[in-house]
Parts: structure tokens; C-alpha cells; sequence
């Protein structure tokens, strides 16, 4: 389907860092989960985020269901939100209510590089409070939230002020454009009638090259607005971010009062592909029902763009399934014993464990250990459970030794604090650079890099930490 996709789990990684980072930044600065449905009411956002927005007017996925109500695939978070806020009641706890999401939003846009049919947002939401340091704060929980990830960004900022003053601008805009119609694109001739803020908005040439001489939203800032944005640039000052004024960003959606912001990453040329954006929106809650005047403010990140952005730049990002220790057995009654153990391990210590238990050669599970690129393969035969004992195998040096069964936990634990300690995995030096003897019940068989000998030195680099007879 056309702006839809799989997720691979070979392409996880990439969307968990963003997702842990998301959660990270939420609970530093005390925001909680919330998910809502992914099917609302239409109204909530035919009204929250306006009927004449592209989002709603073009892109909204809507239909009626077997019961007879009209339902919408979530366009965006902010609206259900409110919606949540206010159907629980939430104003009755103490303001503001901190909240963060992460899914899957929809909208039906023409297909293009950046633009997904099925969108991941993660956004964040405060609701309840005017205080123009919360507006501050969003603006550095979703720059914080990228340059955790490793992307550099830079942050546009406007005002598009209270209904009041927004309304004597957009008069204002009206007029400009009304004068240059000739010029304008088809979708903005007619938002001249319907939306004039998004004039400013359009990503066509002509209509770009008319947005620089337009009149500029700040110059119709009434008092109130005026302040609470000088204040918010103040902060911004102060905590140093890098961000510019940009007296045409408007945003999209219908919602928004006073501040609004978008982030870019530096190296952006396109000027289409925003990684996030948000701003206040002082009178959603009451379009949506709300008893009182509720003012609030929010934002949310474009995970698909992230995503992209940490692939284009090569960011690491860690592994989510990343073992340190496999089990391999050889033998019917080995495989049941190691089966044991691993649930054994799984339950008592947090290692990283990996198995094959579906598996019966052990050069195949040594071969996926490999691939897996685990520190160490446990490795137990019909020999080792008569004698009470289990290999054990460095993956880096290839040694093997025979360890006590009942000593596997406090011989692994060891083993990997030496490897955190170390940061680099044991290396062997020495004259005889050999492994173990472990001609043991078939084992040696299949493993080749095993050799007969008796005595070495596990070295970590500089200082020799360890020598080893058998
Ligand atoms: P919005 O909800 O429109 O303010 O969008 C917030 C962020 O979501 C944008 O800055 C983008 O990063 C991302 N976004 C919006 N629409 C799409 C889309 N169709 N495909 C991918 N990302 C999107």
C-alpha cells in the first residue's frame, strides 16, 4: 500500500533508540505515557484540528462503521489527547498534566520522499498552565530529545498570538494577497478565503517568492502575546538553544495560539522535511468540550524522519537483541540438562543469553553463537554431565576451559566484569598460545581451533590479569 510499510526486525534498533529516548526525556522532565485509540470520533479532529486544514479538509482517513458512527484513523495526537484530558477529568488533578505518546498517526498525503501514509509520531503535551517557561521547556525537551539521538538541530520560532490578534493579521493577509491572486498557486487562491495562514505555508516557488514581502504576524501582536513570546525567547536565550525567528512558520493545524516552533536538522536543504514541531494551543481544550479556559502546549516529532536522519548520518545506535552468552549442547541428554540451566540462568541473572536448542550440530550452534557474536558459549556434552562440568568457550580467543557446573554463574559473572572492567575482550599471549585439552566425549570433533596443550596467559593488553594451568 502506498505509504505504508514494514517495520523489519533488522530495521528495529533504529526505532527503539528514538522510542527510548522519547520515554528518557519524558521522565526527566516528569511526563507520563498516555495512549489513546487510534480510531476517534471525526469531530474531535474535524473540530480540534480545524475542517479547513489540509490535515482534516484532504488527508483525513474516515469512515462509517457497522454501528453508524463516523470514525477517524488519528491524524495526529495532540486533539485525542485533550479529548482524554477531558473526558477523565484530569483538570480536577493538579495542573499541569504532563503527558507523552508514541504511534502511529494517519493522513493521505501525496507520496513523496519524508511523507508516510501511516506516520510514528512521539509527541509530548502539557496541559493546564499558561506560564510561558513551560513553552520554553517543550521547545528543549524536543531539541534535547534529538541531540540525545546524535542529530543537530536548529529551531524556528514565531508567535501567531490569541484569536484576537490573529484575526486583525489575517485581514491583513487578506489584503496583501487578495492584490496578487493572479500569482498564487490553485490550493492558495483558495485560502485566501478559507485560510489565509497557510498562504505563508505553501511550498510553491510563487508562492514562496510573495511570502517575503507579506505583512509579518509580530507587528499585530497585542500586549499579552507580545510579552509571553518575549519571554519565551528570553529562556530560550538563556538555556542557549540554537534557535531563529521566523515570522511565516504558522503551522498547520488550527489549534495553535501564541508560540509555535519546528525543528530542522542543520544540514536540511530541502526546507520540507521538518523533524517535529508544536506549539501552545490556549483554546483546544474548550473547542473540545472543556467546561473552562484550559491553556496548554505540546509538540511532537516526525519518527519516520528520525529514523531516517540516524541512517543517513551512520549514528550508532545500540542493539536491542545483543547476547553475551550462548548455551550449546550436544546430545539428547545434554540438550535436556542445558534447557534447564538456561531457564535456570534466564531467572536468576540478567545475562544476555541466546540457545539453539531446536539445533543438534554443535558446529551449527557454535556457527550462530559466532554470527551472534556473543563473549562466551557454554557448551555441554555427554561427557561434561557424567563428570559435573561444562565447557566454557572465549569467543574472541577461542580457549576453552572446563568449569564446575554448579560454578557457571559466579564464573560468567566474573568473566563479564573483567569484559566491562576491560572494555576489550581477553586477548592470549605468550609462548604457548593454545587452548585447553578438551579431547572430551566427541566435543573436540567438531570444534577445529582447538588444540592440545596445557598452559597459558590471558592478558587484557598491558597488564597481565590472569594465568591458567589445567
Ligand atoms: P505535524 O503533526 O503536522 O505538526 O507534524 C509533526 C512532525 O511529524 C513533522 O515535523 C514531521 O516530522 C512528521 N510528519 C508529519 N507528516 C508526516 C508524514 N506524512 N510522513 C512522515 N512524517 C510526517
Amino acid at each position: 500500500m502506498t505509504g505504508m510499510r514494514d517495520i523489519l526486525p533488522q530495521d528495529q534498533k533504529h526505532w527503539e533508540a528514538v522510542r527510548s529516548v522519547a520515554k528518557k526525556i519524558a521522565n526527566s522532565y516528569g511526563y507520563q505515557r498516555i495512549d489513546t485509540p487510534i480510531l476517534e470520533d471525526v469531530n474531535v479532529f474535524v473540530r480540534g484540528v480545524g475542517k479547513q486544514t489540509d490535515i482534516v479538509a484532504k488527508e483525513m482517513y474516515s469512515f462509517t462503521d457497522q454501528g453508524g458512527d463516523i470514525l477517524a484513523l488519528r491524524p495526529e495526537g495532540t486533539a485525542a489527547v485533550v479529548r482524554s484530558y477531558i473526558q477523565h477529568g484530569m483538570f480536577n488533578q493538579t495542573q499541569p498534566i504532563k503527558m507523552f505518546y508514541i504511534g502511529p498517526m494517519f493522513r493521505h498525503e501525496k507520496p513523496q520522499s519524508g511523507r508516510y501514509r501511516q506516520l510514528y509520531q512521539l509527541g509530548y503535551e502539557a496541559i493546564g498552565e499558561i506560564n510561558p517557561a513551560l513553552d520554553a521547556q517543550l521547545i528543549l525537551m524536543g531539541y534535547n530529545s534529538l541531540d540525545e539521538l546524535g542529530i543537530e538541530s536548529t529551531i524556528t520560532v514565531n508567535s501567531i498570538g490569541c484569536p484576537d490578534c490573529r484575526n486583525e493579521y489575517k485581514k491583513a493577509l487578506v489584503k496583501y494577497y487578495r492584490g496578487k491572486s493572479k500569482l498564487l498557486c490553485e490550493d492558495c487562491k483558495r485560502r485566501i478565503g478559507s485560510n489565509p495562514l497557510r498562504l505563508l505555508d505553501c511550498k510553491e516557488d510563487g508562492c514562496q517568492n510573495l511570502k517575503d514581502e507579506a505583512p509579518q504576524i509580530l507587528d499585530y501582536l497585542d500586549d499579552g502575546c507580545k510579552d509571553h513570546f518575549m519571554k519565551v525567547v528570553e529562556y530560550l536565550d538563556e538555556l542557549d538553544l540554537p534557535y531563529v525567528l521566523n515570522p511565516y512558520i504558522v503551522r498547520g493545524l488550527d489549534y495553535y495560539t501564541k508560540t509555535i516552533f519546528e525543528y530542522w536538522a542543520v544540514d536540511d536543504t530541502t526546507g520540507k522535511n521538518a523533524l517535529g514541531g508544536g506549539g501552545r494551543y490556549d483554546g483546544l481544550v474548550k473547542v473540545l468540550g472543556g467546561r473552562e479556559e484550559t491553556p496548554a502546549c505540546g509538540l511532537s516529532m516526525g519518527m519516520d524522519r528520525i529514523v531516517s536522519k540516524l541512517r543517513e548520518k551512520e549514528i550508532e545506535v545500540p542493539e536491542i537483541y545483543g547476547p553475551d552468552v550462548f548455551i550449546a549442547q550436544l546430545g539428547e541428554a545434554a540438550k535436556k540438562k542445558a534447557m534447564v540451566l538456561y531457564e535456570s540462568l534466564r531467572k536468576k541473572t540478567d545475562f544476555k543469553l541466546a540457545q539453539a536448542f531446536y539445533k543438534d550440530s554443535l558446529k551449527t550452534q557454535l556457527e550462530l553463537a559466532n554470527k551472534l557474536k556473543v563473549k562466551f558459549t557454554l557448551i555441554l556434552g555427554q561427557k561434561e554431565i557424567g563428570e559435573g562440568t561444562i565447557l566454557i568457550r572465549d569467543m574472541e580467543g577461542g580457549v576453552q576451559e572446563v568449569i564446575d557446573f554448579d560454578k557457571i554463574e559466579a564464573e560468567i559473572s566474573k568473566r563479564l566484569d573483567k569484559y566491562a572492567k576491560n572494555g576489550n575482550p581477553v586477548m592470549i599471549i605468550g609462548e604457548d598460545i593454545t587452548a585447553l585439552n578438551t579431547e572430551n566425549g566427541g566435543i573436540n570433533d567438531e570444534i577445529d581451533e582447538v588444540k592440545e596443550d596445557s598452559k597459558y596467559v590471558i592478558d587484557t593488553g598491558e597488564d597481565i590479569i590472569d594465568i591458567i594451568e589445567d
